[in-house]
């Protein structure tokens, strides 16, 4: 961190190699998720813990988090010492490995739906797999997914994230030039937290609809909790119509708490996508759900496979990722929404003692910042109507002072941040709060 007062000007490092990088990597990134970035986009040295440090010497408090995968703080020692004495007794065996009954065993214990558990590296592809099963257990086609909620960015899904359906009306649009417009005719998307819209929908199409598919608490758009009886509503209209649930936990899982947002909200899904912290900076994400679903992937033909699935350093981080997450009495996990909770009073306080617009929504450890909200957010549309402009001047005012948030306001706390880093952070974003005022 830098003193008071102190600006982090320097990217000259950042900016030659981004100079080169233009010219070889499109956009210079390899993840468009990280082109909104102001230019030049930092290169990135080295982490630890709570902090990353920029090619130009320039120390940051992350709440990026490799998108809240690093939920232990970036490199964490222990995690990497097993990593790496796995990979030195194997690698990619192409086989199994008892660590991966092991990894299993873990997940089987701590999420309530996952009566099985395959394993792949990215969430974008076991929502695939999820969707695939649906169907082939159902034998129907259509699936349900919700405005703002992102579920990967394959062609069957990638639809309601920003480009949405006029009111009313439910057609998947395609986000991206090149999406194959007919890998959208059997996905619905609907406005989320609306009980009865969706019975509404499920009672004219429901023999069509193989699966519903949700972010139990949506983290991709502000962080929106269900409304109260949403998930119960929705897991009966789908035992009442034959529906497969699917929670994509990709965020939520091993966040909210050691079995995700499902063991805090108490609704069961057939189906469970995970990934991001069970890898722990690792690529490492799981489809769980219930046998008589799993057991299609080979009983019922279904086919899922992976050069790299299960490989040994995946599984070596999962395992001990989740060894570090296990919180039998949840004082682990009360400790990391308590700092988190801290920092978003905190910011709340700054904001109104500066007469100031930020509005903060948060589940657990992680949270989101907004400016000039018409009201609470409660969905997509909500969201785009509070001052982007202006969230986004803020989080370039925070990058200047030495706190990392992602493009769209969310933060992640970690098990890696301390009592310092908030107040640390804290003031950051009353210096960051001032300059854009
Ligand atoms: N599902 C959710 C809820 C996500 O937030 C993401 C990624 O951010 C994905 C799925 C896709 O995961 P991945 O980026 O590992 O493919």
């Amino acid at each position: 961190m830098l003193a008071d007062g102190q600006k982090h000007f320097g990217r000259g490092g950042s900016q030659s190699l981004e100079l080169e990088a233009i010219k070889l990597i499109p956009g210079g990134t390899n993840s468009n998720f990280r082109l909104p970035e102001s230019p030049p986009r930092r290169y990135w040295d080295h982490g630890s813990g709570s902090r990353l440090t920029d090619v130009d010497g320039n120390e940051f408090i992350d709440y990026i988090l490799g998108m809240g995968t690093a939920v232990l703080g970036h490199s964490p020692p222990r995690l990497l010492d097993l990593v790496s004495e796995a990979q030195r007794s194997l690698q990619c065996p192409a086989g199994q490995q008892p660590a991966e009954l092991g990894l299993a065993r873990k997940i089987h214990s701590f999420v309530p739906s996952a009566e099985r558990v395959r394993v792949g590296c990215t969430g974008s592809e076991m929502v695939q797999l999820a969707l695939r099963l649906a169907r082939a257990a159902t034998g129907r086609d259509l699936v349900v997914k919700f405005e703002g909620h992102y579920h990967g960015w394959f062609d069957s899904i990638f639809a309601g994230t920003t480009k949405l359906p006029a009111p009313g009306t439910h057609g998947a649009l395609p986000q991206s030039a090149g999406q194959l417009p007919n890998a959208l005719v059997d996905l619905a998307v609907l406005p989320w937290n609306d009980l009865g819209l969706l019975e509404g929908f499920v009672l004219r199409h429901g023999s069509d609809v193989a699966a519903v598919i949700m972010e139990p608490v949506l983290c991709n758009t502000s962080v929106i909790m269900p409304e109260e009886g949403y998930l119960e509503g929705a897991r009966r209209l789908c035992d009442e119509h034959g529906i497969v649930l699917i929670f994509d936990e990709v965020i939520t899982g091993f966040r909210l708490a050691q079995g995700g947002a499902q063991a805090v909200l108490g609704v069961t899904p057939d189906l469970t996508v995970l990934g991001k912290a069970l890898g722990a900076g690792f690529p490492l994400a799981a489809l769980a759900g219930k046998a008589s679903f799993m057991d299609l992937i080979v009983s019922g033909g279904v086919m899922h496979g992976g050069t790299y699935n299960a490989n040994a350093m995946a599984i070596a981080a999962g395992l001990a990722a989740l060894e570090e997450l296990t919180d039998p009495d949840g004082s682990k996990y009360s400790r990391l929404r308590s700092l988190s909770g801290a920092l978003v009073e905190g910011l709340e306080r700054l904001s109104k003692d500066s007469g100031g617009s930020l509005n903060t929504q948060a589940v657990g450890p992680v949270f989101n910042t907004t400016f000039d909200a018409p009201g609470p957010i409660t969905d997509l549309r909500s969201y785009q109507a509070s001052n982007i402009a202006k969230q986004r001047a803020f989080i370039d005012a925070l990058d200047g002072n030495g706190v990392r948030v992602t493009s769209r306001g969310t933060w992640f706390v970690s098990f890696a941040h301390t009592d310092e880093d908030v107040e640390a952070t804290l003031l950051a974003a009353d210096r960051a709060l001032r300059e854009i005022s």
